[in-house]
């Protein structure tokens, strides 16, 4: 028997399997230090846990509504409209298992064989093969670290054809914690006007914000709101990564095909967990301020003990907690004998030999760089990047 075909253009995602083999390692004894997580190190608040305690006791254990209990839907169109203002009806909101899964359901919705989605790069990993596994193309458009990973509006305008179906967009971005700014999203939004594709705001690390202010393209440019679908959930903002929260708004069509595909395959998300995101996007700000502050001290120290490594340089992200630096530096230099050549090679000396698991940046679109998760405490940070300096003082 064989795996079905469209499985074959699909790649695992390196950053499970890197989480997945330092933690083997670490389950083996060996002291490993992780830069690989793409979640937050703190708890989920109290208050929100309790909210689901109180759900479990009160019976609230059964299939709920497959968008959503209204309750949550509701809450969500509150909190968009609050935060972002934007205005979304109940009926405009799917709640699913997790923003991963709103994407999943927004591509398997939307796409044609052979409809084209641009994605910039650097990207989050699971974007391309996601596109894929519903028939589609991804379409990359290249950003440069030197423009601070803003896009080339006609680099955007080459890349639409006939085809194209949704552009999306993240910010702050994973990997590289850009935040863009309103300039930049107005100019993205003039390179798609007179286009009818879709625009896919992935809005996940909103609250993770260190410098400037976050905007999403809907707030620059209002005449576009009728094709945009914002993706957000629980899990960045709130430390919810396990409790599987996550929702899109977007124009009724869409939304009502998303619920179709969601109907026909995991029905609705857990029902604990939505009254929980009912706590949580009712409860007050004030819960973002100690994450904020603690990331960024981190962010902070990390960046600039990498810029003080040999052949490593690294700019300051102003969002989420990723730090993308720029290792060519080393490239063509000798490890052990052997040439530097690209970043999964990197990766590999660091999790073999320095016992540091850093995601390799060819994945995300960019060979050039690595990506360190910051979401985890300064100790470990400090004793990790120690094992980086050492790393590239070996390099000759
Ligand atoms: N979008 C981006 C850019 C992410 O980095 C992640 C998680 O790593 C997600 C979406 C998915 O988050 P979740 O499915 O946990 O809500």
């Amino acid at each position: 028997m064989n795996l079905a075909n469209r499985l074959k253009v699909i790649k695992p995602s390196p950053t499970l399997a890197l989480n997945t083999k330092a933690k083997e390692l670490a389950a083996q004894g060996v002291d490993v230090v992780s830069f690989a997580a793409g979640e937050p190190d703190f708890d989920t608040p109290d208050f929100i846990k309790q909210a689901a305690i109180e759900a479990l006791n009160k019976g609230f254990t059964k299939y709920t509504a497959c968008a959503g209990i209204p309750e949550l839907r509701e809450a969500i169109c509150a909190k968009l409209q609050r935060d972002n203002h934007l205005t979304y009806k109940p009926d405009q909101v799917l709640v699913s298992v997790g923003a991963k899964h709103s994407l999943y359901n927004i591509f398997q919705a939307l796409l044609n064989e052979g409809d084209e989605v641009i994605i910039l790069s650097p990207y989050w990993v699971s974007y391309p093969e996601m596109v894929q596994l519903a028939g589609g193309k991804p379409v990359i458009v290249h950003t440069r670290e030197e423009d601070g990973f803003a896009p080339d509006p006609d680099a955007i305008r080459k890349a639409l054809s006939p085809r194209t179906k949704a552009l999306i967009i993240n910010s702050p971005s994973n990997p590289s914690g850009v935040v863009f700014s309103r300039d930049t999203l107005a100019k993205i939004a003039d390179a798609v006007r007179g286009h009818e594709c879709l625009l896919v705001s992935d809005d996940i690390y909103e609250k993770l914000l260190y410098t400037g202010e976050f905007a999403n393209i809907g707030n620059v440019a209002p005449d576009l709101l009728p094709r945009l679908v914002v993706v957000n959930g629980m899990s960045k903002a709130f430390s919810m990564t396990g409790w599987r929260l996550g929702y899109t708004a977007g124009p009724k069509w869409l939304i009502a095909g998303m619920q179709m595909v969601q109907d026909q395959s995991t029905s609705n998300a857990s029902s604990f967990s939505q009254k929980a995101a009912v706590a949580a996007l009712k409860g007050p700000d004030s819960i973002f301020e100690p994450m904020v502050k603690e990331y960024r001290a981190r962010r902070d120290m990390v960046v600039e003990l990498l810029n003080s490594f040999d052949g490593v340089r690294c700019r300051t992200p102003e969002g989420a907690f990723y730090v993308l630096p720029n290792i060519s530096g080393l490239y063509g230099r000798s490890y052990k004998g052997t040439p530097l050549q690209g970043s999964i090679q990197v990766s590999e000396i660091l999790l073999n030999d320095f016992r540091i698991a850093a995601v390799p940046g060819a994945p995300f679109g960019v060979d050039e760089n690595i990506r360190l998760s910051f979401a985890t405490s300064r100790e470990q940070l400090q004793k990790g990047l120690e094992r980086f300096r050492e790393f590239t003082a070996s390099v000759r």
